[in-house]
């Protein structure tokens, strides 16, 4: 099969992030299995999705794990010229299709070159490593990158996440965190307010000591100029509460994100914020006794990727890739996932992010060609 027709196969699956992708792993599954590589699973709860992995070459240390997703993100509300699940040539250099560039190209890449680490005699092992989920919130990475590295008893040293990169190696990425407040006052008639506590008023209060709290990071010049924009950020996306003008919120909450650089720890500024809270809390209980504030992180951490210059790995992926300009990303991905396993990281993958996610979103052929090239350097390296 040629990496376009496998590719082509990839993007008929309709797996969003959030659905079942075992129609996508089982196809997956099938094809490695041919080539009698063993394949591993790693089964959610519900066991209605599934990352796999697998070894190919010799169960010793220092191998290399290539990692991708299989869910894409939705096209509902887009403008799609093609069927977006149909891979499209369109005789113009380009195929087209959702997730050809994130990341199924890369996922294509690998399978098209397996039947080549299969016949080369690796001195060290090729892993491969695909999750589910990655779209909402790089939900399976980190349980799958802990599964490859309890498994098997060698110990993998790099992973390679294709994310589209336009090939080029990508070593820091920044932190992220979903958090979500919950405010609880009581209700009143709003003529009441300065004998009741109102929820949203409170919440209001909460939101700008977040915001006061990212303009201190700048002020203080907490900056890493790798990253656009250099500082860590503090955003809040969405608050509900209340009811009428006229009615004290008895209850407010509002979901909110962190976004931190490597040397900003997420975990004294999320103290800090418990210590506020916690004075708002005594200040308020005379007037409200069952007054509270709640936060909870419900979504996954996306751990930053911050790969230094000097790690054996990024001497690898410049070998492999042939580019040797370090850069940095601020959308998530699952290589901070695998660096907190031990593995060192990078991204680097065929495609450009700018077409991801959006509608006619495509691959340069050229492009699929050079991750198939890479994935052969690294098949020859690895027979050394
Ligand atoms: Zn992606």
């Amino acid at each position: 099969m040629t990496v376009e027709k496998i590719l082509a196969k990839l993007v008929s699956f309709p797996v969003l992030g959030g659905e079942s992708n075992l129609s996508i792993i089982q196809w997956i599954q099938e094809y490695i299995e041919s080539y009698n590589v063993k394949v591993n699973l790693v089964f959610n709860e519900k066991e209605q999705k599934a990352s796999l992995h697998c070894r190919i070459g010799p169960e010793v240390d220092g191998g290399v794990i290539l990692s991708g997703h299989t869910d894409v993100v939705p096209v509902v509300g887009q403008k799609w010229e093609t069927d977006p699940f149909l891979l499209t040539d369109k005789n113009d250099g380009n195929l087209y299709g959702r997730g050809s560039c994130d990341m199924k190209g890369f996922i294509a890449c690998c399978l098209v070159a397996l039947p080549e680490m299969v016949k080369a005699n690796l001195k060290k092992p090729i892993y491969l490593a695909f999750s589910y989920d990655e779209e909402i919130g790089c939900l399976a990475g980190s349980e799958l990158a802990a599964a490859i590295k309890n498994f098997y008893k060698e110990t993998p040293k790099y992973a390679i996440i294709g994310e589209p990169s336009l090939m080029e190696p990508i070593v820091g990425q920044k932190g992220i965190y979903i958090l979500e407040t919950y405010v609880q006052g009581s209700e009143g008639h709003s003529s009441r307010i300065k004998q009741e506590v109102s929820a949203i008023h409170e919440s209001m209060r909460l939101i700008l000591w977040l915001e006061n709290k990212m303009n201190q990071l700048i002020t203080d010049q907490q900056f890493d100029d790798r990253f656009h924009p250099p500082h860590s950020t503090i955003h809040i996306g969405l608050v509900k509460g209340g009811i009428a003008p006229n009615i004290i919120a008895d209850k407010a909450h509002f979901f909110w994100d962190l976004r931190t650089i490597p040397m900003d720890d997420v975990n004294s500024i999320l103290a800090e914020f418990e210590t506020y809270c916690k004075e708002r809390e005594q200040e308020l209980k005379n007037i409200c006794s069952d007054f509270s504030i709640k936060t909870v992180e419900n979504h996954p951490v996306v751990p930053h990727l911050d790969t230094k210059d000097d790690a054996d790995v990024v001497d690898l992926i410049k070998s492999i890739s042939g580019k040797s300009k370090l850069n940095t990303v601020s959308y998530a991905s699952e290589a901070g996932q695998f660096a907190d396993e031990g593995f060192q990281s990078v991204i680097c993958g065929p495609g450009s992010i700018a077409q991801a996610h959006r509608a006619n979103e495509f691959i340069a052929k050229e492009q699929l060609e050079k991750g198939v090239e890479m994935l052969r350097k690294l098949i020859q390296k690895s027979s050394l």
